[in-house]
């Protein structure tokens, strides 16, 4: 048995995953003809309270095509210093839409409406033109920290004030929704765009979704379709899609517990310095001088155990799915032999 614990994108599909992907109906969606997509798209659309949503390879996708539309070249974004579009998607900001991002340090990943507010450029001829808010929900490199509602629209309130256009990277939003007491449809009526990632703790093989008005997506099919992500009867996936939805959105918060868990056993360890507060599925934890990452994550792996490191002292690992009870015991009594 091999524990995988480097990220909730590890997961495999399920049986009753696979069957709902082998019987699904599809078309060739680049004519718009696949059946087991529209319904996706359409489901995702309606749950978020948004127009209409568009099914991409990747979140890095979705998030770029919304990045690219939402500004022009020359233009620059606001987000956290700790945000995935910045970080983990290859220079896409600047490579793909010619613009330029301005860092917030915000408290652990989030961003508020007064450090939006004082980033903002005036309108100056030699000053760079801010059009967008980009936020991280829950905040992956941050530790899967979650914004509340109140915060996000307080940040939505500044967007419309000042004309900018704002964007979720909801990667991991179902983990801060399970833990939070809004309803999905709320985040419509706040962010022009969202990206939801269904690879991630829904357990799918593939696939985000980017989500908003009609318009705005018929321009974001064209996007993807430029960037080479118009795919044919790719419903097979979208099934997975439909499938993780309608089962594996509540269960998430099983993976919060087993985290938490995992969280409280390390901060008791000789060897971890300190644990960073666990919210959802990411723990993110230093070891002391004692121990690098690279001696730690090896150790691990002698036990079938794998983790990453994650900068510096730091080790991050992530619950999901594919980690159940028996593995965690295995795990906890792993760590605690380590010296
Ligand atoms: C994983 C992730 C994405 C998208 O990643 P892909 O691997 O391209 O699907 C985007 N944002 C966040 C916060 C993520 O964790």
């Amino acid at each position: 048995m091999t524990i995988d614990l480097r990220s909730d994108t590890v997961t495999k599909p399920t049986k009753g995953m696979l069957e709902a992907m082998f019987s699904a109906p599809v078309g060739d969606d680049v004519f718009n003809e696949d059946p087991t997509i529209n319904a996706l798209e359409e489901k995702t659309a309606k749950l978020f309270g948004m127009e209409a949503g568009l099914f991409c390879p990747s979140g890095t996708m979705t998030n770029q095509i919304a990045i690219k539309i939402h500004t022009q070249p020359g233009d620059e974004l606001l987000c956290d210093a700790t945000a995935h579009i910045y970080n983990f998607e290859g220079g896409g900001i600047a490579f793909n839409s010619g613009v330029q991002a301005k860092l917030i340090h915000g408290e652990r990943g989030r961003i508020s409406a007064k450090q939006v507010e004082e980033n903002i450029n005036p309108s100056f001829d030699w000053l760079t033109r801010t059009s967008l808010v980009s936020i991280e929900n829950t905040g992956n490199r941050a530790g899967g920290s979650f914004y509340s509602l109140k915060q996000m629209q307080e940040l939505s309130d500044t967007c419309k004030k000042h004309k900018l256009k704002y964007h979720l990277d909801g990667a991991r939003i179902f983990n801060a929704i399970v833990e939070s007491d809004y309803a999905p449809a709320e985040l419509g009526k706040i962010f022009d765009s969202i990206s939801v990632c269904l690879s991630k703790g829904l357990g799918a093989p593939v696939g985000s979704l980017l989500l908003g008005d009609k318009e705005m997506i018929r321009n974001a099919r064209r996007i993807r379709k430029v960037f080479g992500g118009g795919m044919r009867q790719a419903g097979f996936l979208a099934a997975a899609g439909i499938y993780a939805l309608d089962n594996h959105v509540n269960r998430l918060k099983e993976d919060h517990a087993r985290a938490k868990r995992l969280s409280e056993t390390m901060s008791k360890l000789g060897f971890v310095e300190n644990v960073l507060p666990v919210d959802t599925n990411i723990i993110i934890f230093n070891l002391n001088d004692k121990l690098i990452p690279e001696q730690f994550v090896q150790k691990l792996a002698k036990e079938n155990i794998k983790a990453t490191g994650f900068g510096r002292q730091a080790v991050r690992l992530v619950t999901h799915l594919d980690f159940d009870d028996n593995m965690l015991e295995k795990v906890e009594t792993v760590l605690k032999k380590i010296q």
